[in-house]
C-alpha cells in the first residue's frame, strides 16, 4: 500500500504541512519531525509511494514556519487548502497533466493507456445466468466481471439480491462469481452494502464496490478500505465533486489508495417527465483527473437507465478521457430480475467496446 497514514488522521483543512523532496534522506525527514516536536507539536507523517508529507498537529502559532521550510530535504511548507490531500495531485508526485496512478488487479491495469471494461448483470440471479453472461462478456472484450449479491433497492418489496436471503445464499452467489471469474479469466467485483458484509464479500471478490447510496457512509468506507483490496467508489447522485473526492479520502486515509472512482449520474433537474434515470455528469471526468491522480471510470447504465443510450454515452465517456466503463450486461436482458431496461446484450457490448477502443486510440493524443 502506498500510504502509511494512520486511521483518523488529525491533519485538517487549513493546517500546515511540510512536503519533503522526493530524494529527501531518512535523517532529513527525522530532523524535521524532531524540530516539529521541539515546539510541542505532533508530526503526522505520511510516507507516500511518491513523497513524504509531514503534517503539523497542535498549536501551529508556536512554530516558526519559515524555519521549517528552510530545513534540508524540505521541498516546501504550505497550508492545506483542500479536504482531500492524500489523493490530490498537488501533494503527490503524479502532478504532470494526464499522468495517473494505475491499479493492477489480476493482470488488469486500471488507469493505464487502455480503457478497462467491466461488464456483468445488475444482480447475480442464477449460476447459469452468471456463467453465460460472463463467458459472452469475456468474448466481447470485457476485462472485469460485475454482479450484485447485496442489492441496494428503493422498495423493500423488490428483489434484494441473493445475498439478502441469508448467509448460505450469499456464499453460494459469491462462490459463482468467483468461479465465473476464474473460469473466464476476469477479476470480479460486487457491492458491499453494509459493514456486516465486508468480511464475507472480501473473501470472494477482487474489488469491493461502494454503491452510490453509501458514498457518505464513512464507517463502511473505513471497513472496506482496511481489506487492502481495490475499491470501486461510486459518486452519490446528490454529491458535488468535492464531496465525492473528500469521501474517497476516507479510503486513502486507511492506507488504501487503490481507489477506482466511478461517475454514475446525478439527480436530474426540473419537474415532469425525466427522460433519463440520472444526468450523466461527464465534465466530472476531466475535472476529477485534474484534481486527483486516481483513475475514474463511467457507469452509463445507471446514469441513463436506458439501453438505447448506453452506446452513445459510453463513447462520449471514453472521448472525455475516462479510464474505463462499467456496463450492465445480461445474456438475455428480457429475463433480468433487476434493471432489465438498461441492460445490453453481449453482442451490443462487443460493438460498444470496439467503438470505444477506436475512440480511445484516436483521442488519446489530443486530450
Ligand atoms: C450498481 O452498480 O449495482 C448500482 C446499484 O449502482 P449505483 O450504486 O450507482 O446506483
Ligand atoms: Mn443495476
Amino acid at each position: 500500500m502506498a500510504f502509511s497514514r494512520p486511521p483518523n488522521s488529525k491533519i485538517r483543512q487549513g493546517e500546515k504541512m511540510i512536503i519533503m523532496k522526493k530524494a529527501a534522506k531518512p535523517e532529513e525527514i527525522q530532523h524535521v519531525i524532531d524540530e516539529v516536536k521541539k515546539y510541542g507539536l505532533r508530526a503526522d507523517v505520511s510516507r507516500g509511494q511518491f513523497r513524504t508529507v509531514i503534517g503539523l498537529v497542535g498549536d501551529e502559532l508556536k512554530v516558526p514556519f519559515a524555519h521549517l521550510a528552510a530545513l534540508p530535504g524540505v521541498k516546501e511548507a504550505r497550508m492545506v487548502e483542500t479536504p482531500y490531500k492524500l489523493i490530490n495531485r498537488e501533494y503527490n508526485d503524479l502532478s504532470a497533466e494526464g499522468e495517473s496512478y494505475t491499479i493492477k488487479v489480476g493482470g488488469v491495469e486500471i488507469g493505464g493507456d487502455e480503457p478497462v471494461f467491466i461488464a456483468g448483470p445488475c444482480a447475480v440471479e442464477t449460476r447459469q445466468q452468471l456463467m453465460k453472461t460472463a463467458e459472452l462478456s469475456r468474448e466481447a472484450g470485457a476485462h472485469i466481471l460485475r454482479g450484485g449479491v447485496f442489492k441496494p433497492r428503493t422498495s423493500v418489496h423488490s428483489f434484494q439480491g441473493l445475498g439478502s436471503a441469508g448467509r448460505d445464499e450469499a456464499e453460494e452467489a459469491l462462490g459463482w462469481l468467483r468461479e465465473a471469474g476464474r473460469q473466464f479469466g476476469m477479476p470480479v467485483l460486487t457491492e458491499v452494502r453494509g459493514e456486516n458484509q465486508v468480511d464475507l464479500v472480501a473473501e470472494y471478490v477482487d474489488i469491493l464496490q461502494i454503491g452510490s447510496r453509501n458514498m457518505y457512509d464513512q464507517d463502511l468506507l473505513g471497513a472496506v478500505a482496511r481489506k487492502d483490496k481495490p475499491v470501486l467508489f461510486k459518486r452519490h447522485f446528490g454529491a458535488s465533486i468535492e464531496e465525492f473526492l473528500s469521501f474517497a479520502e476516507y479510503i486513502a486515509a486507511e492506507g488504501n489508495k487503490d481507489i477506482i472512482l466511478c461517475e454514475r449520474g446525478i439527480v436530474p433537474v426540473g419537474k415532469g417527465k425525466s427522460f433519463t434515470r440520472y444526468t450523466l455528469d461527464l465534465a466530472a471526468v476531466p475535472v476529477v483527473q485534474r484534481e486527483t491522480y486516481l483513475p475514474i471510470i463511467v457507469d452509463p447504465s445507471h446514469a441513463t437507465g436506458r439501453r438505447d443510450l448506453i452506446s452513445s454515452m459510453s463513447m462520449a465517456a471514453i472521448a472525455a478521457g475516462a479510464s474505463g466503463l462499467m456496463i450492465e450486461t445480461h445474456h438475455n436482458p428480457e429475463e433480468a430480475l433487476v434493471d432489465a431496461q438498461q441492460m445490453v446484450t453481449p453482442a451490443e457490448l462487443k460493438k460498444i467496446i470496439d467503438a470505444c477502443r477506436r475512440i480511445s486510440r484516436e483521442t488519446a493524443a489530443s486530450r
